[in-house]
């Protein structure tokens, strides 16, 4: 008998992508097989996010597709998770009634009741929103090289344009066993690279009643620490850090510890001090900038990414030229550069959103094609370095090369094939040109032979009391 599928449509960050191989997950483990063609699927989830995207008009036109599906398929099962269902879930019921399932992204473990609730029409409004983030579910992983693992849900932060602290609460970390734990079996597995995920990252840990057996508070560095007891070889991402977290302390455990990567990932969002002000982001443009300083001391070669707004409310042609002098200064290796726009249950929904279409559009391009100048060059400069490659495939533009990225996060091809470099393996590359995306290389020999990857897709992240 052919099994029932699911299709997951994701929006968004990393945080939900990795919801949604959780949700895939724990679909896998009441017996439905994935598909790709939502046409063919018995459950259908869409993966909401109220940042990134221009939420209402995608989720509503989405919906309006699956109502007609619905109408052909009558037992389909329809869900919404993610920030959008936890802050819009009275009008999506009121404006979608064929909707089942509701689920905030703080309670995706009850998915498995809520789906068969809704296919036995049992459950009488579908709607789960609220509760305690961090029991373990399954996970379905779409890579078998590198995992995500969340360390701490939700932000206790009140930046003005931000809709995560309503959809998606106030911090919770999870218990330091259960992580450990976690990565234990990733390693187990082959996994080479874990990314560690929070909407504060570096957070981790202040709400925790549990001590470490010396008495002292678990934190972000003395995870990072255990992590690399763990196994010294993976490599260690996390995003996404806030700058008010970062201590003297954090940045020498980072620089002292041989696993986490050579990248950090650190949101400015605005050069100007009035600007980050009204933004309420709580630092200021020289705290963010001696964060940089620090960690480029520490870190040699530590590749600096962020991401940035123009076009907030009341950013002034002064104030945007400081975010321009800011990219100027740090003069960072990639950046992700939104225009901004009001987003519904934020302090500046209600403001006015006063910078008109056209300047905010100029200030993104030129904003955008300074940086693209300084990452290409920025590329150039690494011209005949060798850097370690983390192989992930073959390039999908040509099946001659493989492709991998640096421990600093930068997107290598250089020829070759699976065979001679495995996916999962470490190769050397000596970089023969710099691009804007990252590198074109040549393949040096070594004596390590090549590793593979030979993580299995489904992974059970089992409790540990810690
Ligand atoms: Fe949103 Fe600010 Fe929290 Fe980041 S730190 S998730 S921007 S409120």
């Amino acid at each position: 008998m052919m099994k029932p599928r699911y299709f997951i449509q994701t929006f968004g960050c990393q945080m939900n992508v990795h919801d949604s191989e959780r949700m895939a997950g724990m679909l896998d483990g009441l017996g439905y097989d994935a598909t790709s063609a939502p046409e063919d699927a018995d459950v259908i989830l869409m993966n909401t996010c109220a940042v990134r995207e221009r939420p209402e008009h995608k989720l509503y036109s989405e919906l309006g597709r699956l109502r007609r599906l619905k109408q052909s398929k009558p037992n389909l099962v329809i869900g919404v998770a993610g920030c959008m269902a936890q802050r819009e879930a009275n009008t999506i019921r009121a404006r979608v009634p064929e909707v089942d399932i509701l689920l905030g992204p703080r309670a995706l473990h009850h998915l498995p009741h809520l789906v068969r609730n809704a296919q036995q029409k049992l459950n009488a409004d579908g709607l789960d929103l609220e509760c305690d983030p961090t029991p373990v579910t399954p996970v379905r992983r779409a890579s078998t090289i590198s995992a995500y693992v969340d360390i701490i849900f939700g932000c206790n932060f009140k930046c003005t344009y931000c809709a995560v602290p309503s959809a998606r609460g106030r911090e919770v970390s999870r218990p330091p066993g259960q992580i450990l734990d976690e990565v234990r079996q990733l390693c187990d597995l082959g996994y080479r690279e874990i990314t560690l995920l929070g909407q504060t990252v570096n957070a981790y840990g202040h709400d925790l009643a549990e001590r470490r057996a010396d008495g002292s508070r678990h934190d972000f560095a003395s995870l990072l620490e255990a992590i690399n007891a763990i196994s010294p070889e993976l490599r260690v991402r996390f995003t996404s850090p806030h700058p008010m977290y970062f201590t003297q302390h954090l940045i020498d455990v980072i620089a002292s510890t041989p696993s986490v990567c050579e990248h950090l990932h650190l949101p400015l969002q605005s050069g100007s001090n009035e600007c980050l002000k009204r933004m309420k982001r709580t630092y200021s443009w020289e705290k963010y900038r001696s964060v940089i300083e620090s960690i480029r001391e520490k870190v040699p070669g530590v590749a600096v990414t962020t991401d940035a707004i123009v076009g907030f409310c009341g950013e002034s042609e002064a104030e945007f030229s400081e975010t321009m002098r800011a990219f100027e200064e740090i003069r960072f290796d990639q950046a992700f550069m939104f225009a901004y726009s009001p987003r519904h249950s934020t302090e500046s929904w209600a403001w006015e959103d006063d910078v008109p279409a056209p300047v905010k559009t100029r200030r993104l391009r030129e904003l955008i094609e300074r940086q693209n100048e300084i990452a290409r060059e920025k590329n150039r400069e690494r011209i005949g370095e060798r850097v370690q490659v983390l192989v992930e495939g073959l390039s999908q533009g040509n099946a001659a090369r493989v492709c991998g990225r640096t421990r600093q996060n930068k997107l290598v091809m250089f020829d070759g094939d699976l065979e001679a470099f495995a996916r999962g393996s470490l190769a050397e590359v000596q970089v023969r040109e710099g691009f804007l995306w990252g590198f074109v290389g040549e393949a040096v020999p070594t004596a390590q032979a090549p590793r593979a990857s030979r993580g299995p897709r489904l992974v059970l992240e089992l409790p540990v009391i810690g």
